[in-house]
């Protein structure tokens, strides 16, 4: 079945002038990047070859008033989730208004909400650890209040909200009423550049009023409340039009609003999910949220803190799901012995248990950071997400290899069996949603390239552009001078700390140390070997990404170990630390080991040799062929790649 490109509306249709360029999308996503923050981040000096680790150890200890203010609460949390079914949940597709009345009546719909405007008032600590403990029973529960919390209405609300807004609107989400975020439409996904809903200001001056559609909208068959992004009239910027996104609070009552359906994923089964419309729809001016041209920037910020929870929540579904295995790794006897004695289980536990941990250190790290205020927590946030969920999904695909068949089959056949209805094949639907949803792997790990290597782009890009001239090249090594002389030497010095008070940890931490050297140079020296087309170089960014992350990781798991074991007599967070950090080293190694990726250029020529379809005869014998036929744009697509002259794609294959 060939696609329909003729109806705009339908999910992949490609409607005319859809597309933002590369320029556009980038400039969208510039003009809406954070830059005021008063204390540094630990990962971006980290990126630039500092390891700063005062900025994050001593690991914070929990604040003991929150934890008596948090507890009524999360007992009660606790106790629901006790008697709450998931299985029935997954099973119906449907989450029961019962509950979601019980939940309300807890206070659980405005958790962060202040005491002022009737709620809880309690932190984003314990926010995220009520997440994390809802995502150990059910991730379609997860979904309806994280969606409605951390970038629903309240989120942005609370931070770009007028008084009169909060007035208007806290009370009510604290009382109960579910919310939602919606930015994805059909054409625009990770690239909100791309968005088409419109909005634009009645003739009266009182409403805006929107026009379009909204795709994958979390609690949008459900919430009372939205937080829609649309484009404003563009603004003449330098002579130049400039798209503008603007957010709004929308009450679902408003004439013109629809949920055209509900849609329906692998896992998730009762997220209410939906592809909203709005035709005609009248928002008083008064629910313009912060500022006409600044909803992406509300978005993205709004994400930033989101994003605190994602690692929190999937830490809850990699604790359950250790818990489970050790149970049956101990009980299951198979070739005489318990299968977790078996080396090939025994190392897949051995790693749930250690990654488990520091997803644990980086999701409370993190979310601690923003705590403190002020703190540049973009970065933090977006590697927690990305390290969490990838982790989280090794974890629960390691989970499903040692329960074997059991493993693959539903709770509600293996309770039909009379044996224990452990969930791993529904945490294995719900849990790969994780990577995608929220800033996918891809676009977390082009974000943290994008800040990595800004200072060296915004110091010495004009040394190494090709386009520059002398004069300007000179002077540009002149402003960069002062910078880089003390800086680039630096990064051979070794550092004299010996991290004594992390005792048997801190080879792990000379280690990151002297490794965050190594990183800061290397990510120079790629500047300095690519120039302006490092930043096409995905992969290699990526791969220094990966080593920041690791870093990371290793940090925040180290300084946690020795947190637990000196304050909190628990010495076997040394052990778990110490497997993480041996484990992370050795992925360290051999991201630098292959930091040029000597295949790339291979593989992007491969690729594009795909997509052109010369390898179209390997796709042959299978059926429903027509299923698979390229769209339109697709065609188009493959056309571009067909008519691109010989200079275009070397150029190309160097770019990959
Ligand atoms: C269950 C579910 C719930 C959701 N909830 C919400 C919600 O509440 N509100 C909301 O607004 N949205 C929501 N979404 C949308 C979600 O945020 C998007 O799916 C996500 O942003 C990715 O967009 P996309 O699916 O269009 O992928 P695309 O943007 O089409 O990307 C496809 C693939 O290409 C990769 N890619 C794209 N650009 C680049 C690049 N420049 N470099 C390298 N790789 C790239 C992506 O990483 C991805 O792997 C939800 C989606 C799902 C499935």
């Amino acid at each position: 079945m060939a696609d329909d490109d003729t109806n705009p509306t339908r999910p992949g249709a490609s409607p005319q002038n859809a597309h933002a360029s590369e320029a556009e999308a980038r400039d969208v996503a510039e003009q809406a990047r954070e830059t005021e923050w008063t204390h540094p981040s630990f990962v971006r000096e980290l990126f630039l070859g500092r390891f700063r680790a005062e900025l994050i150890h001593p690991h914070p200890l929990e604040d003991p008033a929150e934890a008596e203010r948090a507890k009524p609460f999360l007992d009660q949390l606790n106790a629901f989730l006790d008697t709450y079914d998931a299985d029935e949940t997954d099973r119906t597709g449907n989450i029961k208004e019962s509950d979601v009345q019980t939940l309300r009546e807890m206070g659980a719909m405005g958790i962060k909400i202040p005491k002022e405007y009737g709620g809880l008032g309690l932190s984003q600590m314990t926010y995220v650890k009520a997440m994390e403990l809802i995502t150990s029973k059910c991730g379609s529960l997860v979904a309806l209040l994280s969606a409605s919390q951390s970038i629903g209405v309240p989120q942005p609300l609370k931070l770009f909200g007028t008084e009169e807004q909060k007035k208007k609107y806290f009370p009510r989400i604290a009382k109960g009423a579910i919310t939602a975020f919606a930015l994805t439409e059909v054409n625009a996904g990770s690239d909100p550049a791309n968005m088409t809903t419109s909005a634009v200001l009645s003739e009266d001056g009182k409403h805006w009023i929107i026009n379009g559609e909204k795709l994958w909208c979390t609690n949008g068959t459900r919430a009372e409340l939205f937080v829609v992004m649309a484009r404003t009239p563009d603004k003449i910027v330098n002579g130049k039009p400039r798209k503008q996104i603007t957010a709004f609070i929308v009450d679902r009552s408003a004439p013109g609003f629809d949920v055209k359906m509900r849609c329906h994923f692998m896992g998730l089964k009762a997220i209410e999910n939906g592809w909203l419309s709005f035709k005609n729809v009248k928002v008083p001016v008064e629910d313009m949220l912060w500022g006409e041209g600044k909803g992406l920037k509300l978005a993205l910020v709004t994400l930033n803190t989101g994003r605190l929870t994602i690692p929190a929540s999937v830490t809850g579904g990699a604790k359950a799901l250790l818990k489970a295995i050790r149970a049956w790794a101990m009980e299951r006897v198979q070739w005489g012995q318990p299968i977790g004695k078996h080396e090939a289980v025994a190392q897949k536990i051995a790693r749930m248990a250690s990654s488990t941990f520091a997803m644990e250190s980086i999701a409370l790290l993190s979310a601690a950071l923003y705590e403190r205020g002020g703190y540049d927590i973009r970065l933090e946030a977006a590697i927690a997400k990305l390290w969490n969920t990838e982790a989280a999904w090794k974890g629960v695909d390691d989970a499903m290899q040692i329960r074997g068949g059991r493993g693959y089959e539903t709770a509600d056949s293996l309770r039909a069996r009379g044996e224990k209805a452990i969930p791993v094949e529904r945490m294995m639907r719900d849990s790969r949603i994780n990577l995608i949803f929220e800033g996918s792997s891809e676009i977390m790990r082009l974000f943290i390239a994008r800040e990595a290597v800004d200072a060296h782009f915004s110091i010495a890009f004009p040394i190494v552009a090709p386009e520059s001239s002398f004069s300007t090249r000179i002077n540009a090594a002149v402003k960069a001078a002062p910078f880089y002389l003390t800086w680039y030497p630096a990064r051979w010095i070794p550092s004299f700390k010996s991290y004594a008070d992390f005792g048997k940890l801190a080879g792990h931490m000379r280690f990151a140390d002297r490794t965050t050297r190594r990183l800061g140079r290397s990510l120079f020296h790629a500047m300095v070997r690519f120039g302006p087309k490092l930043e096409r170089k995905q992969m290699v960014l990526f791969r220094a990404v990966d080593i920041g992350a690791e870093l990371f990781a290793m940090a925040a798991a180290c300084s946690r170990a020795v947190m637990l074991a000196s304050k909190l007599n628990q010495p076997g967070a040394i052990q778990l630390a110490d497997a993480f950090c041996v484990e992370a080293r050795g992925r360290i190694e051999a991201l630098f080991s292959s930091l040029y990726g000597p295949h790339d250029e291979q593989l992007y020529k491969l690729a594009m040799s795909v997509l052109k379809g010369e390898h179209a005869w390997l796709e042959q014998g299978i059926a429903w062929e027509e299923y698979y036929e390229e769209s339109a744009s697709g065609v188009k697509v493959l056309e571009s790649l067909n008519t691109q002259s010989a200079v275009e794609s070397s150029q190309l294959q160097t770019a990959g």
